[in-house]
Order: structure tokens, then C-alpha cells, then sequence
């Protein structure tokens, strides 16, 4: 890491309210504190179905084509599909493009997306390490919330998204993305903070990167359930 980034990442522990000093001597301490290296997993990434076999991301993107699968299409400029390792263990599942994801076609560009490539660096993965992507793949106007016919409609292609990939961990941002992806109704302040198991893999929902920018006192929170994330995947190679 050289010394920008290095005084980058001593921000974003200042701006969650870590002591740097005593972070840095936790990291020393603790094993999990290099959660990438050779594959070992737990959880076997083996396809598990003949549906799995068959997926690959190309292929998913393939099968979204010039998708008019509901009202959102004619408003957007990009398909947002997703983006980063298509062998990662730990993916981000966010809620749909914002303006600057339609306008570049990536997931996460934005204000909000620098935080997260923050929050991924926190712990010592870098953003090509892991796959980002939305439940929907295309920006609701105004950035209103997603509508049920649309998740009805989007919602398979995230799914297919995981089971391509069969990450260990999955990381929800936010109350739209947890609730999707976990089925329930819950409040993401419920939600938030522990593991929960589903098809395989290991899901954890935190506060969506755009909810800390208005209320930057939750980092603190988001930091704990990032030290849960990189202690699980080191669980799950040993
Ligand atoms: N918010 C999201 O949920 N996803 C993005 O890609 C950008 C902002």
C-alpha cells in the first residue's frame, strides 16, 4: 500500500471512529487479518446443480439481452449488470443503479460506490477481489425505490448472478437489497450484523454506503459487520 492510500484508509478508520493505532495492532494480532490466499473452502464451489453447470455470467448477460422486461427499460441509458471477480468469495449485493451507474453502465461508481471501495479496502480486499451488483439492473427514475413488478422481473438474474459465481459470503447493502435477498420484511437495524445461511452460502446485510454518507455515526457499525465478513472467510478456507 503506498503512503496515499495508506493516509486514505487511516481516513475512512478515523471517519468510522477506530483508533487507527489500536486497529493496527488488532490486525497484527489477529489471524484473520489476511483473508485472502490460496483456495481452501469450506464451502464447496463445486456447481450444485445442472442449472449451475450451465451458467456462466456471460451466459446470464447473454439471456438480460436488450431487457424490456418491465417499465424501468425505456427510462435507462445502461443495463447495470455487475461487475469484479466472477470467482469471488465474497459478493455485494446492492439495490439499482443511480444516475452515475446508468451513465457508466458500472455498479457502484459513484459517491456512494467510492465509500464502498473504502469499506472493501477496511478489510484488506481490494475491489477486484469481490463481484458488486444490484437487484435491479437498470436506475428507477429519480432514484425512487424499486417496485415489486420490477423485482419481480430482476430479481432471477441476482440469483442466477450467485449461483454462477457460489461465493461464500454475500453482502447485502442496505434495506431493499437485505430484504430481497433474504425474503422477509424485517428493518435492515434487524437484519444487520449476523450471519444468516441460504443456499450454500453465508449472507450478512449492513447499511447501505449512501445511508452513511447521510448519517456517517453508523460507520461504526458497518465496520463490525466488515470484521465479521473477513473473519468468516477465513473461517471458511481453514
Ligand atoms: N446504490 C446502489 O444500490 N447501487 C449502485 O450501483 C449505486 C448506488
Amino acid at each position: 500500500m503506498n503512503p496515499n492510500e495508506l493516509a486514505d484508509q487511516l481516513q475512512f478508520f478515523r471517519d468510522i471512529g477506530v483508533d487507527s493505532l489500536s486497529l493496527l495492532k488488532e490486525q497484527a494480532a489477529d489471524p484473520t487479518a489476511n483473508p485472502v490466499g490460496a483456495p481452501q473452502t469450506a464451502i464447496s464451489k463445486e456447481p450444485n446443480s445442472i442449472l449451475n453447470d450451465m451458467m456462466t455470467l456471460d451466459s446470464i448477460r447473454a439471456e438480460i439481452g436488450d431487457c424490456q422486461r418491465c417499465k424501468l427499460a425505456p427510462k435507462r441509458t445502461n443495463i447495470v449488470f455487475g461487475s469484479g471477480n466472477p470467482d469471488a468469495e465474497l459478493v455485494f449485493v446492492g439495490e439499482a443503479p443511480g444516475f452515475d451507474e446508468d451513465q457508466q453502465g458500472l455498479p457502484f461508481v459513484g459517491r456512494a460506490g467510492q465509500l464502498l471501495t473504502k469499506i472493501i479496502e477496511s478489510i484488506d480486499l481490494k475491489r477486484e477481489d469481490v463481484y458488486i451488483c444490484n437487484v435491479l439492473k437498470c436506475r428507477p427514475p429519480e432514484n425512487r425505490n424499486p417496485e415489486s413488478d420490477e423485482v419481480a422481473a430482476c430479481n432471477p438474474f441476482m440469483k442466477k448472478q450467485l449461483a454462477a459465481i457460489r461465493p461464500k459470503v454475500v453482502c447485502c447493502l442496505g434495506t431493499f437489497a437485505a430484504q430481497t435477498v433474504l425474503q422477509t420484511v424485517a428493518p435492515i437495524s434487524k437484519l444487520r450484523g449476523k450471519f444468516y445461511d441460504m443456499d450454500g452460502m453465508r449472507v450478512i446485510a449492513t447499511f447501505h454506503p449512501a445511508y452513511l454518507l447521510r448519517s456517517p455515526d453508523k460507520k461504526r457499525e458497518v465496520w463490525e459487520d466488515m470484521k465479521q465478513i473477513r473473519a468468516e472467510l477465513f473461517r471458511l478456507k481453514s
